[in-house]
Protein backbone atom coordinates (compact mmCIF):
# COMPACT_ATOMS: atom_id res chain seq x y z
CA UNK A 1 0.00 0.00 0.00
CA UNK A 2 1.25 3.36 -0.78
CA UNK A 3 0.72 6.46 0.63
CA UNK A 4 2.08 8.79 -1.69
CA UNK A 5 5.69 9.05 -0.42
CA UNK A 6 5.92 5.14 1.20
CA UNK A 7 5.21 1.87 0.35
CA UNK A 8 4.01 -0.43 3.68
CA UNK A 9 3.38 -4.12 2.71
CA UNK A 10 1.89 -6.30 5.03
CA UNK A 11 1.86 -9.85 4.22
CA UNK A 12 1.74 -13.50 6.43
CA UNK A 13 1.42 -16.95 5.85
CA UNK A 14 -2.03 -18.57 5.75
CA UNK A 15 -5.89 -17.72 4.42
CA UNK A 16 -6.48 -14.15 3.60
CA UNK A 17 -8.70 -14.33 6.18
CA UNK A 18 -6.11 -15.62 9.00
CA UNK A 19 -4.00 -12.83 7.86
CA UNK A 20 -5.81 -9.85 7.52
CA UNK A 21 -8.36 -8.19 10.27
CA UNK A 22 -10.05 -5.44 10.65
CA UNK A 23 -7.18 -3.99 12.74
CA UNK A 24 -4.63 -4.81 10.13
CA UNK A 25 -6.73 -3.66 7.06
CA UNK A 26 -7.22 -0.10 9.36
CA UNK A 27 -3.72 0.62 9.23
CA UNK A 28 -3.79 0.45 5.35
CA UNK A 29 -3.77 3.54 4.09
CA UNK A 30 -3.31 5.07 0.40
CA UNK A 31 -4.00 5.38 -2.86
CA UNK A 32 -2.33 2.66 -4.97
CA UNK A 33 -2.21 -1.03 -3.37
CA UNK A 34 -1.01 -4.76 -4.78
CA UNK A 35 -2.24 -7.79 -3.10
CA UNK A 36 -1.73 -11.27 -3.45
CA UNK A 37 -2.63 -15.06 -2.14
CA UNK A 38 0.11 -17.00 -3.65
CA UNK A 39 -0.03 -20.58 -4.33
CA UNK A 40 3.22 -22.07 -3.67
CA UNK A 41 5.43 -23.44 -7.14
CA UNK A 42 8.58 -22.07 -7.25
CA UNK A 43 9.79 -22.07 -4.03
CA UNK A 44 8.89 -23.17 -0.70
CA UNK A 45 6.22 -22.39 1.20
CA UNK A 46 7.68 -20.00 3.92
CA UNK A 47 7.50 -16.12 4.62
CA UNK A 48 10.24 -15.09 2.67
CA UNK A 49 8.47 -16.27 -0.42
CA UNK A 50 5.08 -14.57 0.28
CA UNK A 51 4.07 -11.96 -1.88
CA UNK A 52 3.95 -8.80 -2.18
CA UNK A 53 7.82 -8.99 -3.21
CA UNK A 54 9.69 -5.80 -2.09
CA UNK A 55 12.45 -3.73 -3.28
CA UNK A 56 13.97 -0.04 -2.03
CA UNK A 57 15.37 1.38 -5.27
CA UNK A 58 17.18 4.12 -5.53
CA UNK A 59 14.58 6.54 -6.21
CA UNK A 60 12.04 4.49 -3.80
CA UNK A 61 10.79 1.29 -3.53
CA UNK A 62 8.60 -1.11 -5.67
CA UNK A 63 6.08 -3.97 -4.59
CA UNK A 64 5.38 -6.91 -6.86
CA UNK A 65 2.36 -9.45 -7.15
CA UNK A 66 2.92 -12.66 -9.44
CA UNK A 67 0.22 -15.36 -10.93
CA UNK A 68 2.11 -17.98 -12.71
CA UNK A 69 5.49 -19.49 -13.03
CA UNK A 70 8.48 -18.64 -14.49
CA UNK A 71 10.19 -21.11 -16.86
CA UNK A 72 14.04 -19.50 -16.73
CA UNK A 73 14.44 -19.10 -12.96
CA UNK A 74 18.50 -19.90 -13.33
CA UNK A 75 18.45 -17.25 -16.01
CA UNK A 76 17.10 -14.74 -14.09
CA UNK A 77 18.76 -15.27 -11.26
CA UNK A 78 22.49 -15.35 -13.71
CA UNK A 79 20.76 -11.73 -14.68
CA UNK A 80 20.26 -10.82 -10.64
CA UNK A 81 23.92 -11.82 -10.32
CA UNK A 82 25.05 -9.43 -12.96
CA UNK A 83 23.36 -6.44 -11.89
CA UNK A 84 25.13 -3.12 -10.52
CA UNK A 85 27.02 -3.68 -7.21
CA UNK A 86 26.04 -7.66 -7.24
CA UNK A 87 28.67 -8.92 -8.96
CA UNK A 88 30.09 -10.97 -5.88
CA UNK A 89 27.11 -11.15 -3.79
CA UNK A 90 25.25 -14.72 -3.65
CA UNK A 91 21.37 -14.66 -3.56
CA UNK A 92 21.33 -15.89 -0.39
CA UNK A 93 23.51 -12.66 0.80
CA UNK A 94 21.02 -10.36 -0.52
CA UNK A 95 17.65 -11.78 -0.26
CA UNK A 96 15.75 -15.12 2.08
CA UNK A 97 13.28 -15.06 -1.05
CA UNK A 98 13.80 -18.20 -3.35
CA UNK A 99 11.10 -17.72 -5.44
CA UNK A 100 10.90 -16.80 -9.35
CA UNK A 101 9.06 -13.54 -8.55
CA UNK A 102 11.60 -12.03 -6.34
CA UNK A 103 14.57 -12.11 -9.01
CA UNK A 104 11.70 -10.43 -11.12
CA UNK A 105 11.72 -7.51 -8.50
CA UNK A 106 15.28 -7.52 -8.78
CA UNK A 107 15.39 -6.94 -12.19
CA UNK A 108 13.05 -4.42 -12.14
CA UNK A 109 13.88 -2.40 -9.64
CA UNK A 110 17.88 -2.99 -10.37
CA UNK A 111 18.07 -0.19 -13.19
CA UNK A 112 18.24 3.20 -11.40
CA UNK A 113 18.91 5.33 -14.70
CA UNK A 114 15.61 4.37 -16.06
CA UNK A 115 12.18 4.99 -14.72
CA UNK A 116 10.58 1.25 -13.78
CA UNK A 117 8.57 1.73 -16.92
CA UNK A 118 11.77 1.70 -19.54
CA UNK A 119 12.75 -0.64 -17.01
CA UNK A 120 9.75 -3.68 -17.19
CA UNK A 121 10.45 -2.87 -21.29
CA UNK A 122 13.44 -3.86 -21.51
CA UNK A 123 13.39 -6.76 -18.78
CA UNK A 124 9.75 -8.28 -19.21
CA UNK A 125 10.85 -9.34 -22.45
CA UNK A 126 13.71 -11.99 -21.25
CA UNK A 127 11.20 -13.31 -18.49
CA UNK A 128 10.04 -17.04 -19.54
CA UNK A 129 6.84 -18.57 -18.76
CA UNK A 130 3.66 -17.29 -17.06
CA UNK A 131 3.15 -14.35 -15.60
CA UNK A 132 0.42 -11.86 -14.52
CA UNK A 133 1.91 -8.91 -12.77
CA UNK A 134 0.50 -5.96 -10.73
CA UNK A 135 3.55 -4.45 -9.11
CA UNK A 136 3.70 -0.38 -7.91
CA UNK A 137 5.97 2.04 -6.75
CA UNK A 138 5.46 4.77 -4.72
CA UNK A 139 3.02 6.76 -7.18
CA UNK A 140 2.35 4.66 -9.68
CA UNK A 141 0.77 0.59 -10.49
CA UNK A 142 1.37 -1.30 -12.98
CA UNK A 143 0.15 -4.28 -14.75
CA UNK A 144 1.43 -6.69 -17.01
CA UNK A 145 1.32 -10.10 -18.53
CA UNK A 146 3.54 -12.75 -20.59
CA UNK A 147 3.12 -12.37 -24.73
CA UNK A 148 1.32 -16.04 -24.41
CA UNK A 149 -1.52 -14.78 -21.90
CA UNK A 150 -1.25 -18.13 -20.11
CA UNK A 151 -2.89 -16.58 -16.96
CA UNK A 152 -5.45 -14.36 -17.04
CA UNK A 153 -5.40 -10.46 -15.89
CA UNK A 154 -8.10 -7.78 -16.51
CA UNK A 155 -8.77 -4.19 -16.36
CA UNK A 156 -11.37 -3.04 -14.77
CA UNK A 157 -12.70 0.86 -13.90
CA UNK A 158 -14.08 2.27 -10.44
CA UNK A 159 -15.83 5.69 -10.25
CA UNK A 160 -12.80 6.78 -8.91
CA UNK A 161 -10.08 4.43 -9.68
CA UNK A 162 -8.46 1.25 -11.50
CA UNK A 163 -8.69 -2.24 -10.57
CA UNK A 164 -6.28 -4.71 -12.24
CA UNK A 165 -7.18 -8.51 -10.87
CA UNK A 166 -6.83 -12.02 -12.04
CA UNK A 167 -10.32 -12.69 -12.71
CA UNK A 168 -13.05 -10.84 -13.37
CA UNK A 169 -15.16 -12.45 -10.77
CA UNK A 170 -12.91 -9.82 -8.18
CA UNK A 171 -14.16 -6.92 -10.07
CA UNK A 172 -17.63 -7.91 -9.35
CA UNK A 173 -17.03 -8.22 -5.58
CA UNK A 174 -15.31 -4.38 -5.63
CA UNK A 175 -17.73 -2.90 -7.63
CA UNK A 176 -15.83 -2.23 -10.92
CA UNK A 177 -16.87 -2.36 -14.19
CA UNK A 178 -15.14 -4.67 -16.50
CA UNK A 179 -13.20 -2.55 -19.26
CA UNK A 180 -10.97 -5.51 -21.03
CA UNK A 181 -8.26 -8.37 -20.95
CA UNK A 182 -4.90 -6.71 -20.02
CA UNK A 183 -3.57 -7.99 -23.34
CA UNK A 184 -0.88 -11.20 -23.71
CA UNK A 185 2.17 -9.07 -24.21
CA UNK A 186 1.05 -5.67 -22.72
CA UNK A 187 1.90 -3.37 -20.20
CA UNK A 188 -0.16 -0.78 -18.42
CA UNK A 189 0.75 2.05 -15.92
CA UNK A 190 -1.62 4.23 -13.98
CA UNK A 191 -0.77 6.91 -12.34
CA UNK A 192 -2.93 10.29 -11.32
CA UNK A 193 -2.76 10.80 -15.18
CA UNK A 194 -5.00 8.06 -16.17
CA UNK A 195 -3.92 4.65 -17.85
CA UNK A 196 -1.66 4.28 -20.52
CA UNK A 197 -0.55 1.47 -22.34
CA UNK A 198 2.85 0.15 -24.19
CA UNK A 199 3.87 -3.14 -25.43
CA UNK A 200 6.78 -5.05 -24.70
CA UNK A 201 6.57 -7.98 -26.71
CA UNK A 202 4.45 -9.49 -29.69
CA UNK A 203 1.07 -11.52 -28.22
CA UNK A 204 1.17 -14.91 -29.12
CA UNK A 205 -2.12 -16.41 -26.76
CA UNK A 206 -1.81 -19.76 -25.47
CA UNK A 207 -4.67 -19.42 -22.39
CA UNK A 208 -4.86 -22.05 -19.69
CA UNK A 209 -7.34 -24.43 -20.71
CA UNK A 210 -7.46 -25.15 -17.13
CA UNK A 211 -8.58 -22.02 -16.00
CA UNK A 212 -11.94 -23.15 -17.63
CA UNK A 213 -12.26 -26.85 -16.36
CA UNK A 214 -10.79 -25.92 -12.48
CA UNK A 215 -8.87 -23.03 -12.02
CA UNK A 216 -10.89 -20.20 -12.55
CA UNK A 217 -13.97 -19.21 -10.52
CA UNK A 218 -17.51 -20.20 -12.16
CA UNK A 219 -18.36 -16.86 -12.42
CA UNK A 220 -15.39 -15.20 -14.15
CA UNK A 221 -15.35 -14.91 -18.07
CA UNK A 222 -12.24 -15.72 -19.89
CA UNK A 223 -11.52 -14.27 -23.29
CA UNK A 224 -15.06 -13.15 -23.33
CA UNK A 225 -16.06 -16.83 -22.03
CA UNK A 226 -18.31 -17.21 -18.77
CA UNK A 227 -16.30 -20.14 -16.73
CA UNK A 228 -19.45 -21.37 -15.25
CA UNK A 229 -21.06 -22.16 -18.94
CA UNK A 230 -17.89 -24.09 -19.95
CA UNK A 231 -17.80 -26.08 -17.56
CA UNK A 232 -21.79 -27.10 -18.20
CA UNK A 233 -20.83 -27.46 -21.93
CA UNK A 234 -18.20 -30.14 -21.15
CA UNK A 235 -20.68 -31.71 -18.93
CA UNK A 236 -22.83 -31.87 -21.87
CA UNK A 237 -20.21 -32.78 -23.77
CA UNK A 238 -19.05 -35.70 -21.80
CA UNK A 239 -22.53 -37.49 -21.68
CA UNK A 240 -22.69 -37.42 -25.45
CA UNK A 241 -18.86 -39.05 -25.65
CA UNK A 242 -19.24 -41.35 -22.68
CA UNK A 243 -22.75 -42.40 -21.88
CA UNK A 244 -23.98 -44.66 -18.91
CA UNK A 245 -27.25 -46.39 -17.70
CA UNK A 246 -28.08 -45.06 -14.72
CA UNK A 247 -30.27 -43.36 -11.84
CA UNK A 248 -28.31 -40.46 -10.45
CA UNK A 249 -26.30 -37.61 -11.63
CA UNK A 250 -24.66 -36.29 -8.96
CA UNK A 251 -21.31 -34.27 -8.76
CA UNK A 252 -17.50 -33.99 -6.76
CA UNK A 253 -18.74 -30.53 -5.07
CA UNK A 254 -18.02 -28.17 -6.20
CA UNK A 255 -16.01 -28.02 -8.50
CA UNK A 256 -17.58 -30.78 -10.45
CA UNK A 257 -21.04 -29.53 -9.71
CA UNK A 258 -21.19 -27.35 -13.47
CA UNK A 259 -20.11 -30.79 -15.53
CA UNK A 260 -22.70 -32.59 -13.67
CA UNK A 261 -25.47 -30.24 -14.29
CA UNK A 262 -24.38 -30.36 -17.62
CA UNK A 263 -24.20 -34.21 -17.73
CA UNK A 264 -27.67 -34.52 -16.58
CA UNK A 265 -28.98 -32.43 -19.29
CA UNK A 266 -27.38 -34.19 -21.84
CA UNK A 267 -28.43 -37.54 -20.82
CA UNK A 268 -31.42 -37.75 -19.14
CA UNK A 269 -30.64 -38.45 -15.78
CA UNK A 270 -31.68 -37.10 -12.86
CA UNK A 271 -29.31 -34.66 -11.01
CA UNK A 272 -28.66 -34.97 -7.57
CA UNK A 273 -27.40 -33.93 -4.72
CA UNK A 274 -25.25 -36.94 -2.81
CA UNK A 275 -22.18 -35.66 -1.23
CA UNK A 276 -22.12 -32.78 1.53
CA UNK A 277 -19.01 -30.88 1.13
CA UNK A 278 -17.58 -29.44 4.64
CA UNK A 279 -16.80 -25.89 3.46
CA UNK A 280 -14.20 -25.48 5.59
CA UNK A 281 -11.54 -27.20 3.99
CA UNK A 282 -9.67 -25.97 0.87
CA UNK A 283 -9.04 -27.56 -2.57
CA UNK A 284 -7.49 -30.83 -2.31
CA UNK A 285 -4.55 -30.65 -4.91
CA UNK A 286 -3.33 -27.67 -3.81
CA UNK A 287 -2.49 -28.18 -0.35
CA UNK A 288 1.20 -28.10 -0.16
CA UNK A 289 2.08 -31.59 1.78
CA UNK A 290 0.80 -34.96 1.35
CA UNK A 291 -0.02 -35.68 4.64
CA UNK A 292 -2.44 -32.67 4.87
CA UNK A 293 -3.99 -33.60 1.31
CA UNK A 294 -4.95 -36.96 2.63
CA UNK A 295 -6.93 -35.56 5.59
CA UNK A 296 -8.00 -32.96 3.48
CA UNK A 297 -10.01 -35.90 1.35
CA UNK A 298 -11.08 -37.87 4.54
CA UNK A 299 -12.78 -34.54 5.90
CA UNK A 300 -13.65 -33.10 2.95
CA UNK A 301 -17.02 -35.29 1.82
CA UNK A 302 -19.18 -36.84 3.40
CA UNK A 303 -22.47 -38.79 1.24
CA UNK A 304 -25.96 -38.43 1.54
CA UNK A 305 -26.92 -41.71 2.33
CA UNK A 306 -30.24 -40.93 2.03
CA UNK A 307 -30.08 -39.94 -1.35
CA UNK A 308 -27.68 -42.55 -2.89
CA UNK A 309 -28.61 -46.40 -1.37
CA UNK A 310 -29.18 -48.47 -4.50
CA UNK A 311 -28.89 -45.59 -7.10
CA UNK A 312 -26.64 -46.56 -9.98
CA UNK A 313 -24.43 -43.01 -9.56
CA UNK A 314 -22.48 -41.18 -12.28
CA UNK A 315 -20.19 -39.36 -10.48
CA UNK A 316 -19.03 -36.10 -12.27
CA UNK A 317 -15.66 -34.29 -11.23
CA UNK A 318 -13.52 -32.09 -13.03
CA UNK A 319 -10.34 -33.69 -12.93
CA UNK A 320 -8.08 -36.78 -11.68
CA UNK A 321 -4.55 -35.84 -10.71
CA UNK A 322 -3.57 -38.28 -8.12
CA UNK A 323 -7.05 -40.41 -8.11
CA UNK A 324 -6.56 -40.58 -4.48
CA UNK A 325 -10.32 -38.33 -3.92
CA UNK A 326 -11.62 -40.63 -6.70
CA UNK A 327 -10.38 -43.56 -4.93
CA UNK A 328 -11.87 -42.64 -1.36
CA UNK A 329 -15.26 -41.34 -3.13
CA UNK A 330 -15.71 -44.31 -4.71
CA UNK A 331 -15.42 -46.78 -1.42
CA UNK A 332 -17.79 -44.01 0.54
CA UNK A 333 -20.33 -44.46 -2.17
CA UNK A 334 -20.48 -48.05 -2.00
CA UNK A 335 -20.53 -48.50 1.78
CA UNK A 336 -22.88 -46.01 1.49
CA UNK A 337 -24.89 -48.33 -0.45
CA UNK A 338 -24.05 -47.16 -3.58
CA UNK A 339 -25.57 -49.98 -6.37
CA UNK A 340 -22.92 -48.91 -9.13
CA UNK A 341 -20.58 -45.87 -9.39
CA UNK A 342 -19.32 -44.71 -12.57
CA UNK A 343 -16.79 -42.19 -12.81
CA UNK A 344 -17.33 -39.00 -15.50
CA UNK A 345 -14.16 -36.59 -15.43
CA UNK A 346 -15.10 -33.28 -17.45
CA UNK A 347 -11.08 -32.89 -18.63
CA UNK A 348 -9.01 -35.56 -20.32
CA UNK A 349 -6.19 -37.54 -18.22
CA UNK A 350 -3.25 -34.92 -17.31
CA UNK A 351 -0.45 -36.78 -18.16
CA UNK A 352 2.29 -34.09 -17.88
CA UNK A 353 3.41 -31.30 -15.36
CA UNK A 354 2.55 -27.94 -15.50
CA UNK A 355 5.73 -25.65 -15.50
CA UNK A 356 2.90 -22.33 -15.34
CA UNK A 357 1.94 -22.55 -12.14
CA UNK A 358 -0.45 -25.17 -11.18
CA UNK A 359 1.62 -27.42 -8.77
CA UNK A 360 0.65 -31.07 -9.69
CA UNK A 361 4.13 -31.93 -8.58
CA UNK A 362 6.02 -34.46 -10.53
CA UNK A 363 5.11 -37.13 -13.43
CA UNK A 364 5.02 -39.45 -11.02
CA UNK A 365 2.38 -38.47 -8.86
CA UNK A 366 -0.05 -38.13 -11.93
CA UNK A 367 -2.00 -41.29 -11.95
CA UNK A 368 -2.63 -41.03 -15.84
CA UNK A 369 1.06 -41.54 -16.99
CA UNK A 370 1.60 -45.06 -17.77
CA UNK A 371 -1.77 -46.42 -17.42
CA UNK A 372 -4.96 -47.02 -19.82
CA UNK A 373 -8.62 -45.27 -18.89
CA UNK A 374 -10.12 -48.90 -18.22
CA UNK A 375 -6.70 -49.59 -15.56
CA UNK A 376 -7.20 -45.91 -13.81
CA UNK A 377 -11.00 -46.88 -13.15
CA UNK A 378 -10.01 -50.32 -12.03
CA UNK A 379 -7.63 -48.68 -9.79
CA UNK A 380 -10.40 -46.39 -8.25
CA UNK A 381 -13.09 -49.17 -7.72
CA UNK A 382 -15.05 -47.69 -10.61
CA UNK A 383 -17.81 -49.83 -12.46
CA UNK A 384 -16.51 -47.51 -15.24
CA UNK A 385 -14.43 -44.50 -15.78
CA UNK A 386 -13.99 -42.03 -18.58
CA UNK A 387 -13.01 -38.76 -19.17
CA UNK A 388 -14.21 -35.86 -22.04
CA UNK A 389 -12.00 -36.09 -25.49
CA UNK A 390 -9.26 -33.17 -25.62
CA UNK A 391 -11.76 -31.54 -28.35
CA UNK A 392 -14.49 -31.98 -26.54
CA UNK A 393 -13.24 -29.94 -23.89
CA UNK A 394 -11.71 -27.51 -25.62
CA UNK A 395 -15.18 -26.67 -27.87
CA UNK A 396 -17.03 -26.12 -25.11
CA UNK A 397 -14.27 -23.51 -24.03
CA UNK A 398 -15.49 -21.51 -27.62
CA UNK A 399 -11.90 -20.57 -27.53
CA UNK A 400 -9.88 -21.66 -30.68
CA UNK A 401 -7.59 -24.74 -30.01
CA UNK A 402 -4.37 -23.04 -31.48
CA UNK A 403 -4.89 -20.36 -28.70
CA UNK A 404 -5.22 -22.63 -25.82
CA UNK A 405 -2.54 -24.16 -23.84
CA UNK A 406 -3.27 -27.93 -23.01
CA UNK A 407 -0.06 -29.19 -21.88
CA UNK A 408 -0.94 -30.91 -19.34
CA UNK A 409 -3.12 -33.19 -21.90
CA UNK A 410 -1.26 -33.54 -24.33
CA UNK A 411 2.53 -32.68 -23.77
CA UNK A 412 2.50 -30.08 -26.59
CA UNK A 413 3.97 -27.27 -24.37
CA UNK A 414 3.34 -23.53 -25.69
CA UNK A 415 7.51 -22.40 -25.20
CA UNK A 416 10.21 -24.05 -25.40
CA UNK A 417 11.19 -25.39 -22.05
CA UNK A 418 15.29 -24.96 -20.48
CA UNK A 419 17.33 -27.63 -19.54
CA UNK A 420 14.94 -30.30 -17.12
CA UNK A 421 17.76 -29.73 -14.52
CA UNK A 422 16.55 -25.91 -14.15
CA UNK A 423 13.29 -26.21 -13.92
CA UNK A 424 12.49 -28.09 -10.60
CA UNK A 425 9.91 -25.92 -7.67
CA UNK A 426 13.01 -25.96 -5.29
CA UNK A 427 16.02 -24.76 -7.88
CA UNK A 428 16.62 -21.73 -6.00
CA UNK A 429 16.89 -23.53 -2.58
CA UNK A 430 19.29 -25.83 -4.07
CA UNK A 431 21.60 -23.30 -5.45
CA UNK A 432 22.12 -21.12 -1.92
CA UNK A 433 22.54 -24.81 0.06
CA UNK A 434 25.36 -25.51 -2.88
CA UNK A 435 27.86 -23.44 -4.77
CA UNK A 436 26.49 -19.67 -3.05
CA UNK A 437 27.44 -19.09 -6.65
CA UNK A 438 24.64 -18.17 -9.52
CA UNK A 439 24.05 -21.44 -11.32
CA UNK A 440 24.99 -21.66 -14.53
CA UNK A 441 22.74 -22.37 -17.90
CA UNK A 442 23.48 -25.60 -18.65
CA UNK A 443 22.52 -27.42 -21.74
CA UNK A 444 20.44 -26.09 -24.76
CA UNK A 445 16.71 -25.75 -24.50
CA UNK A 446 14.61 -27.92 -26.08
CA UNK A 447 11.34 -27.62 -28.10
CA UNK A 448 7.82 -28.43 -26.36
CA UNK A 449 8.09 -31.77 -28.92
CA UNK A 450 10.75 -32.93 -27.47
CA UNK A 451 9.84 -34.47 -24.02
CA UNK A 452 12.82 -36.98 -23.46
CA UNK A 453 14.50 -34.35 -20.86
CA UNK A 454 10.96 -33.62 -19.45
CA UNK A 455 10.67 -36.94 -18.85
CA UNK A 456 13.93 -37.84 -17.28
CA UNK A 457 12.97 -34.74 -15.05
CA UNK A 458 9.73 -36.03 -14.06
CA UNK A 459 11.23 -39.71 -14.24
CA UNK A 460 10.14 -41.62 -10.73
CA UNK A 461 7.29 -44.96 -10.44
CA UNK A 462 5.31 -43.20 -13.03
CA UNK A 463 1.22 -44.25 -12.22
CA UNK A 464 2.97 -47.41 -10.12
CA UNK A 465 3.79 -44.73 -7.64
CA UNK A 466 0.15 -43.54 -7.59
CA UNK A 467 -0.97 -46.73 -6.93
CA UNK A 468 1.24 -47.27 -4.16
CA UNK A 469 -0.47 -44.81 -2.00
CA UNK A 470 -3.46 -44.76 0.33
S1 LIG B 1 0.02 -27.15 -18.67
FE1 LIG B 1 -2.18 -27.37 -18.19
S2 LIG B 1 -2.48 -26.30 -16.24
FE2 LIG B 1 -0.48 -25.65 -17.05
S3 LIG B 1 -0.89 -23.76 -18.19
FE3 LIG B 1 -1.00 -25.44 -19.67
S4 LIG B 1 -3.20 -26.06 -19.68
FE4 LIG B 1 -2.84 -24.81 -17.86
Amino acid sequence: MSNGSQILVFKDMGLVSQVFDEASLGSLHGHIAVGHARYSTTGSSVWENAQPTFRATVNGSLALGHNGNLVNTAELAEMVARLPGEEHVSRSGRSAATNDTDLVTALLAGHPELTIEETARQVLPKVKGAFSLVFMDEHTLYAARDPQGIRPLVLGRLERGWVVASETAALDICGASYIREVEPGELIAIDENGMRSSRFAEAKPKGCVFEYVYLARPDTSIAGRNVHLSRVEMGRKLAKEAPVEADLVIATPESGTPAAIGYAEASGIPYGSGLVKNAYVGRTFIQPSQTIRQLGIRLKLNPLKEVIAGKRLVVVDDSIVRGNTQRALVRMLREAGAAEVHIRISSPPVKWPCFFGIDFATRAELIANGMTVEEIGRTLGADSLAYISIDGMIEATTQPKDKLCRACFDGVYPMELPDPALLGKLLLEAEIKGSQQPPAVRGKPHSGADLDGVQSLLGGGGAADALRRP
